[in-house]
């Protein structure tokens, strides 16, 4: 290849990304000691969360004409994964504000939504929460029932919302509601206040992992929604959702990066004290095994996450790539947690070390932003109806 010819590939970060990538290490070292104390107290990690605003971690993903860094998905990524390799409670509450929220203000609302809304979001000030599940609608999202009645100027809002990120700190509700009857043309997007009469926050779930991270039920009870709070057109709600979340699993995806780092690292730390006098590893074959292929999926999963957020950051579509990453990258985090477990043996299962809150936390990336049978469902109908 000549000098001039494009490098198409190029396996490095710039100098922006690398230096971005180690003030954002710096962060977690300093910020989110605290990781396995909120997890143990099912705190919320406030001052964390605070600090990744002062830093100005929450307007990655927000254009420099609204506040934001305009840094993009590949920064975002690279920030989630050394988040996560710390507290992936952080991590999911910065994913969500980033990724699924602000990424939707700024790509969905109009100009003057976005100048009502991103003043407060880009500092931190309030934090957002994406509110499509309900008790009869997960993977199947388009069977939501939450209701959004026209009545002149507004929209009369009834209906629950379960298993909301953040439910009990965030002020900004982005709510999917049924405007129609047709299954997925009857959905329509709306931006809802916290302190509008009729909206409560309602149980929080007790989980079994990502324990800082609220998890709450928001009940909306005949709450008055102004009609310019209406996100895009009435009926294109399932495809702001369905977008949205194409960006939001690149941030599960290197949560999950960061969880799969973290544990390759308890087991690296083990296996490198079992030495012979001459500090040659004596740690057994299996063992060693089990680090490379981790170690190297790792990598691989990285290229994939990578790759998905650059395609995104182009404007391209990218939901077969965020889906292959989210997927391989999540399980990935599961089979690593487990690893290090099984070779940290009784200290892996006891909370001497974070093995055991990794693989608690570890397996709900499985779970949100799309299990990963959907995910697989797809990747499979990309390549079967091209
Ligand atoms: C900690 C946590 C935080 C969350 N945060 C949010 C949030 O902020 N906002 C929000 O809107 N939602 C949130 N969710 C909800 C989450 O998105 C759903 O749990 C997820 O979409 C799965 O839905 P479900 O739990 O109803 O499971 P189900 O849809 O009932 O799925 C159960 C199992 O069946 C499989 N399955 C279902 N349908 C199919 C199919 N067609 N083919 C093959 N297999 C299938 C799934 O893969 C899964 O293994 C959160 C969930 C958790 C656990």
């Amino acid at each position: 290849m000549s000098a001039t010819q494009p490098q198409v590939v190029d396996f490095e970060l710039s100098p922006e990304l690398a230096a971005f990538r180690s003030s954002v290490r710096d962060y977690a070292n300093t910020h989110l000691g605290k990781a396995a104390e909120w997890d143990a107290e099912v705190k919320f990690p406030r001052s964390a969360v605070e600090a990744a605003a002062k830093l100005g971690l929450l307007r990655t993903t927000v254009s420099k004409a609204h506040g934001g860094s305009e840094m993009g998905n590949l920064a975002s990524c690279i920030m989630l994964e050394e988040i996560n390799a710390v507290c992936p409670s952080t991590g999911v509450t910065i994913s969500v504000h980033n990724s699924l929220v602000n990424s939707l203000v700024g790509k969905w609302c109009s100009e003057e939504q976005k100048k009502r809304y991103f003043p407060k979001l880009v500092n931190g000030e309030w934090l957002g929460a994406y509110c499509l599940s309900e008790a009869f609608s997960g993977s199947d999202a388009a069977a939501l029932r939450c209701e959004a009645k026209r009545e002149g100027d507004h929209y009369v809002m009834n209906g629950a919302k379960l298993w909301i990120t953040t439910g009990s700190e965030a002020k900004l509700f982005l709510v999917f509601a049924r405007t129609g009857s047709d299954r997925v043309k009857g959905i329509s997007a709306f931006l809802v206040e916290k302190d509008y009469p009729g909206v409560g926050v309602g149980k929080k779930e007790r989980k079994l992992g990502l324990r800082g991270s609220p998890t709450n039920e928001i009940v909306l009870e005949n709450v008055k929604v102004p009609a310019h709070n209406r996100i895009g057109d009435e009926g294109v709600g399932f495809t702001i959702a369905l977008d949205t979340l194409d960006g939001g699993r690149l941030g599960i995806a290197s949560q999950s990066l960061g969880i799969a780092r973290a544990c390759i690292e308890l087991i690296r730390d083990c296996l490198g004290k079992q030495v012979d006098a001459k500090g040659r590893p004596t740690a057994s074959q299996p063992d060693q095994w089990t680090l490379a292929d981790l170690a190297s999926e790792l990598d691989a999963y990285r290229m994939l996450t990578w790759r998905a957020a650059i395609l995104r950051d182009r404007g391209l579509r990218c939901g077969a790539e965020a889906a292959m990453a989210k997927s391989t990258a999540s399980r990935l985090a599961n089979r690593a947690a487990r690893a290090a477990v099984a070779i940290l043996g009784q200290e892996g299962a006891s909370g001497a070390t974070s093995a055991e809150r990794w693989l608690r936390d570890a397996r709900i990336t499985e779970i949100y932003e799309g299990a990963t049978d959907i995910q697989r469902l797809v990747i499979a109908r990309s390549l079967l109806v091209p």
